[in-house]
């Protein structure tokens, strides 16, 4: 629909429950919903229902090769097949799709649509807007070709786009292994695999995938993958910088200590085009933030992270949170959550009680994401890879020696380090450079960050947008 086609009538939508994303958490809280037979409106940027890691090609574009998918992705499939029955003309779901949520207020949330500003009116919102990649800059992390691991996923799965022929994975984290097999999927080359944690430190992980069926399978899965094609992960390695005319050429790659830090004289050269650097995940929080939800921070869950009570509503009664906004931890963490979110409103609309088995779900994925993702909780040593002169903040090209210099000035706070340099005041909003700005400014411990400054627009969207919303 053109924005032109739009009545003022439509400018307005209402529901029982409106959500925020179409991903694993957003998907299951919908079609439980929809199947008690509550309105349900999904708001959604994207063009198709999955998220990130169901990521779904645009309608009417077909894949370049044969993408890999691990049996976790059967259970995706059906979510999405559900999701999308209850979705159907008539059905209790609308699923607004390229929607943009830029302002919240409990019962109201304002979005962009086809360049149309518009209103959701809704007694209870479920907030399940994921999360972020964590950057952390190194020097020719700006090169072109220079990605993170979650765009890598989305140009190779979400676009079909072939990045380049000889691929160098880095980071930290379980996002490294889908991003291996998405790449060989594309027929791309992976000339190495270098997870910045320890082999030590990643054994943590041991217990929370071998008591786990699903995630030992998913496990063994990705390990079969790289078998067959020859590519080993490397333990202990980072890339120490990239190099090249005009687009990454080179990288350089060497081992790090327990905490990070680079090892001297463990450096070697590697031929590529395409790096993608994924040093996990960072919560989406400004949404629940806006809506007056608590906060609290969590290092092994990536960062700030909503607060929820036992049955996943935060500190605004009407309002519930699940998967990665609550802390990063998985689908099967956010499809348990949006289950056991949709149970309790259920309760409230309709009376239902609250099956045990479901609070217990929810309970033990996330028991069971945090015991694995402790062992790849962020790395501080490696923030000593930005050099003086390495950008720090993409979008106003601020140096981390420019970052330390504000600090050293105006204090060791986000707020006082924005207003020195201008670094968190550009289009994205510190999203990218956040997480890692005021360790590298501070040299203090890379975990301890501010609490966001939520802005609205939440997102960037049309000045029009602003001033045309309706009320
Ligand atoms: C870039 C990226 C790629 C990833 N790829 C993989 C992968 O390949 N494999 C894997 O195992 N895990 C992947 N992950 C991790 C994955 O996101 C989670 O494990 C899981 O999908 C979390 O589910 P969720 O429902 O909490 O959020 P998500 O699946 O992230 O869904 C959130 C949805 O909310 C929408 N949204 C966010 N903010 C707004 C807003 N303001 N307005 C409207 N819509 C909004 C997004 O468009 C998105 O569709 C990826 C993460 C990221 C950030």
């Amino acid at each position: 629909m053109s924005g032109a086609d739009l009545t003022q009538l439509d400018t307005v939508l209402e529901a029982d429950v409106g959500i925020v994303g179409a991903g694993p958490g957003g998907m299951a809280a919908a079609a439980r919903l929809a199947a008690a037979g509550v309105r349900v409106v999904v708001l959604d940027e994207g063009q198709r229902a999955g998220g990130q890691i169901y990521r779904q090609l645009p309608v009417g574009m077909h894949n370049h090769g044969v993408v890999q998918e691990p049996p976790s992705h059967d259970d995706g499939h059906n979510l999405i097949q559900s999701f999308e029955g209850h979705a159907k003309d008539g059905g209790e779901i609308e699923l607004v799709r390229g929607a943009t949520v830029w302002d919240a207020q409990p019962g109201r949330l304002w979005f962009e649509h086809d360049g149309v500003s518009r209103l959701l009116r809704c007694g209870h919102i479920v907030l399940a807007p994921g999360a972020y990649d964590r950057c952390i800059p190194f020097p020719g992390w700006t090169l072109p070709g220079v990605v993170t691991a979650g765009a890598l996923q989305v140009m190779v799965r979400g676009f079909g786009v072939v990045p380049g022929k000889r691929a160098l994975v880095v980071g930290s984290g379980p996002l490294l292994l889908p991003t291996v097999t998405s790449l060989l999927g594309a027929g791309v080359e992976v000339v190495a695999a270098l997870e910045a944690s320890s082999r030590m430190r990643a054994l943590r992980a041991v217990p929370a995938v071998a008591f786990h069926a699903a995630r030992r399978r998913e496990a063994m899965w990705y390990m079969k993958q790289l078998w067959r094609n020859s590519v080993k992960l490397q333990w202990g390695w980072t890339v120490f910088a990239c190099e090249g005319d005009g687009r990454v050429e080179r990288a350089i790659i060497g081992k790090v200590d327990a905490h990070g830090r680079p090892r001297k004289g463990t450096e070697r050269t590697i031929e590529c085009d395409v790096v993608g650097a994924g040093f996990g995940l960072v919560p989406s929080i400004e949404v629940g933030m806006r809506l007056g939800a608590d906060t609290h921070m969590l290092p092994v869950r990536g960062g700030h992270c909503l607060v929820v009570d036992g049955e996943q509503r935060t500190a605004v009664a009407t309002v519930f949170a699940v998967g990665e906004t609550c802390g990063i931890g998985g689908a099967e963490v956010a499809s348990a959550e949006g289950e056991l979110a949709a149970a309790a409103i259920l309760r409230e609309l309709r009376g239902t009680t609250v099956a045990s088995a479901v609070v217990s779900r929810a309970r033990a994925e996330r028991r069971a994401a945090d015991s694995m993702l402790g062992a790849f909780a962020p790395l501080p040593g490696l923030h000593d890879l930005a050099r003086p002169d390495t950008i720090v903040c993409r979008c106003e090209d601020i140096t981390r020696l420019r970052a330390q210099e504000a600090a050293a000035m105006h204090g060791d706070s986000m707020r006082a380090i924005k207003i020195g340099c201008r670094a968190g005041m550009g289009p994205c909003q510190a999203r990218i450079c956040g997480p890692s700005l005021q360790a590298m400014a501070t040299g203090v411990n890379a975990c301890a960050m501010d609490v966001p400054v939520v802005q609205v627009p939440l997102k960037p969207v049309s000045s029009e947008t602003i001033l045309t919303a309706p009320q």
